[in-house]
Parts: structure tokens; sequence; C-alpha cells
């Protein structure tokens, strides 16, 4: 036995494991492997300040790559896993090299879902935006006066269209569903972001999909939809979801549902092996659930890295979430699951409004559109487990402060 720690992705949750182990001074070896070429770093960027060409990839990195030789935190970059043993508790990389583990940590991730061969999803100029590969092929293509068509009313394609009209391109977006943010937010909150991308000039198309793209010369060019039109495309970017990266839990036996299920430890049904962030599903209020979020890929990894260091305390998600999107910022506090009652509260300042969902009778999450207040406080709030007063929820005058007094 090494003692040695495998964990298996050098992204938001892996390098968070590894980092939380060390500030709990826990000495064991230590081995990242991760598929890309580059040191860990956040992605919320790719598609906000990075894709915009604001921000330098420096800025991404959760550390300089100093850190990991000075935290003997060894790091093997451009390698990808292949399989793993558990008889033998070995790992085997793609180039045939295989390490031995005593403790294993899953945090693969998840890949966005791609549109397949037969309606153009193999054509150039067709892209998905998961890691700073793509962001760099993206942001070649994101030149004024190009005509940009994005698939999928989600988060990822919604702030892809805030960048693209920043950067003077003519977008269109379609969703398929009745609505945009159809699967993550009220109709209220999607209202309010329809109209901002009206206003910047975004035509969105709702219940409307992709018959087929055109291509010319192995290129995209046109986009056949599913009301019969035809619209004419520089570049596409599809946003219809990601799915969790569960192969290699399959392969060698775990249990697996949507993504790889673990318990309130983030242990997967082998005790040595743990699972965290995309790749992950975890129960929560007697559901399994899988959350796509940097507070979830932290907050389960350092949950699991006390607990490999020999602590017992069950991981309590506490969900939280933003997206970027002009001068917009939504910030989402709880998860909305189940809601069956919304109530929207204007906030104080011009353009600030909040979203409050219920389900059966108790808050359990909240929208905050440019309302720094509201989120704050209903974070406060799901954290305390205190109910909100409606009567100062529905009075735009009130002090949110009086929800904790
Ligand atoms: C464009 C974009 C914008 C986002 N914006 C937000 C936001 O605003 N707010 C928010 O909360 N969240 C946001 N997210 C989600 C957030 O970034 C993810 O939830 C988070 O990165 C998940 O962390 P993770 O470690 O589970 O996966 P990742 O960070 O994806 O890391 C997984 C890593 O594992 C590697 N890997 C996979 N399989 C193997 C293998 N077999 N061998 C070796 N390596 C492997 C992958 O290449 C990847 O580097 C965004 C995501 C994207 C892509």
């Amino acid at each position: 036995m090494t003692g040695r720690l495998v964990i298996i992705g050098g992204g938001q949750a892996g390098f968070a494991l590894a980092a939380k182990l060390r500030a709990l001074k826990d000495a064991r070896p230590i081995t990242i492997i991760g598929s890309e070429d580059v040191i860990p770093y956040q992605r919320p960027p790719l598609s906000k300040k990075y894709l915009l060409g604001e921000m330098e990839f420096d800025r991404l990195t959760f550390r300089p790559e100093s850190w990991f030789a000075e935290h003997d935190v060894e790091l093997l970059l451009s390698t990808y896993v292949e399989e793993i043993d558990r008889e033998t508790r070995r790992v085997r990389m793609q180039d045939g090299a295989v390490i031995e583990y005593d403790t294993l940590a899953l945090a693969t991730g998840s890949t966005p879902r791609t549109l397949p061969a037969s309606v153009g999803g193999d054509l150039d100029g067709v892209f998905t935006v998961r890691d700073k590969r793509d962001a760099d092929l993206l942001a070649s293509e994101m030149k004024p006066g190009r005509r940009l068509l994005i698939i999928g009313g989600g988060y990822i394609g919604l702030e892809a269209a805030a960048v693209a009209r920043h950067l003077g391109l003519e977008v269109t977006l379609i969703e398929m569903a009745d609505r945009i943010l159809q699967r993550v937010a009220a109709k209220e909150t999607a209202d309010v972001m329809r109209d901002i991308h009206a206003g910047h000039g975004v035509v969105i198309r709702e219940k409307t999909g992709l018959h087929k793209l055109i291509g010319e010369n192995g290129r995209v060019r046109a986009a056949e939809l599913s009301d019969g039109s035809t619209i004419d495309v520089d570049f596409v970017i599809v946003g219809i979801g990601v799915k969790p990266n569960d192969e290699l839990a399959q392969q060698c036996g775990l249990e697996v549902g949507n993504g790889v299920i673990v318990d309130e430890f983030a242990r997967t049904s082998d005790p040595s092996i743990f699972a965290m962030g995309d790749c992950a599903m975890l129960p929560w209020k007697g559901k399994r659930i899988r959350l796509e979020s940097v507070q979830n890929a932290v907050d389960q990894a350092e949950a699991a890295a006390a607990v490999i260091a020999g602590g017992t305390t069950p991981y309590d998600a506490k969900p939280w979430f933003w997206s970027d999107q002009y001068d917009v910022k939504l910030q989402i506090a709880g998860f909305n699951m189940g809601y069956d009652e919304t109530l929207v509260r204007k906030g104080a300042r011009e353009g600030s409004l909040s979203i409050w969902y219920f389900r059966e009778g108790r808050f359990i999450a909240v929208d905050a559109i440019n309302d720094a207040k509201a989120y704050v406080s209903g974070k406060k709030l799901l954290e305390t487990g205190i109910e909100p007063s409606r009567a100062v929820l529905a009075d735009p005058a009130a002090d949110l402060k009086q929800l904790l007094a």
C-alpha cells in the first residue's frame, strides 16, 4: 500500500480535493491525472469574460504551476485514464502506464451533448463550450457582423449570446421548449432574461427546434428550423446540456445512474472510491440529484477531503449559482426542483428583481436579478431554515433584513 490518493480529473472538483487535503495537513501522496494540457482552471469565464477577450488565461487558473510541486501534488497533464481495475487498485492511462491507488477519486466532470452527424453535428463551424480549447476556437469565430446560431436557451447559450452581441455579431437563439431556461428557472425569470436579450438585439425563437444544419464544403452554412424556415449562419454553438462522465465508473462496475452514485460522504459503492462534482449523483432531500455548479464541485470535494482525512461529517449541499449576461448579474440561491409557487419582488434599484420559489408553502430558492440583497437574504434564509414573511417580500419598500430578524 502506498497510501496514494489518485484523482481522475484536474478540474474544479479535482483541484479542490487536493487543495483541501493539503490545507488539512494531510500528507499522503496525491496524483491528479487530467486529460487537458493546461493546469487546473475555472470554467465559468469561458462563456463570459474569457470568451469576450477581457480575461487572460492566467487569471483562470486556481494556483500557479509552482503550487503543485510546493504542495507535493503530482500533476499528470494531457493524460487520459482509460480503465480502473478495482481488484489490483490500479488505473491505466491511454499510453498503457498504470498507477496504483489506495484511495481513488472520480472528478471527471461532464461533457456537452452534441448534435448527431445525421443533422449536421459533424460539420466544421459547430461548437460546444466546455474547456479552454473550445473557448479559444470559438473566440476566433467571434468577429463583428458574423451570423451566429445558438441552439439551446440555457445559461451557456444565453451567456454566449450576450458575448456575441457585445462583439457585434448577429445572433439567433432557438429553443425547442416553450421558453428559454425551461429546465432551470421559472417563467418570470425567463421573461426578464428574454426581454434583456431582445433589447440587445438577439433574436430568440422559442418552440423552435433544429431540423438540420446544411453544409458547404464540410462547413456549416445554413440551418433548417422545425418551423420550415431556413436561416444563413456562419457558425453554430450547441448548448443543449451535458452528460456526466461516468463511463469509467460503469466499466469498473460501480453503481451508476445519471452519474456516479455516491452517498452523503461522496463515497461510491466501492468504499475506497469517491466521486464528486458534475459526474456524481448525490442524495438530496430523499432524492438523487446531480448539480452542475462551482459550488457543488468545491463543497462536495472539500467534504470528501475531510472524510478521506478521517472525518465523519456528511456533505449537506447548499446550492448557489450565478450567470453574467451583459451588465445583468443573475444569482441563484437554493435549488428550485419541484417548486409549485413563485413570488416576484421588485428590488429597490431600477431593473432589480427577485423571484422566490416555494414548494408546499416552504421557501426553497431565489433567483436574484441585479439584486444582491435578495440573493444574500435568500441564502441566509435557506441556511437558517427561517421561512420568509410573504408580507415583507410583497412590499418593495420593505427592508429584507426584517426577514431574518
Ligand atoms: C462554459 C461554462 C460556464 C459555466 N458557468 C458557470 C457559472 O457561471 N456558475 C457555476 O456555478 N458553474 C458554471 N459552470 C459549471 C462549472 O464549471 C462545473 O460545474 C464545474 O467545472 C464542475 O467541476 P468538475 O471538477 O466536476 O468538472 P470539470 O471542471 O469539468 O473537470 C473535469 C476534468 O476531468 C477531465 N477528465 C474527464 N475524464 C477524464 C479521464 N478519463 N482521464 C483524465 N481526465 C479526465 C476533464 O477533461 C476535465 O478537465 C460552467 C461550466 C462551463 C463549461
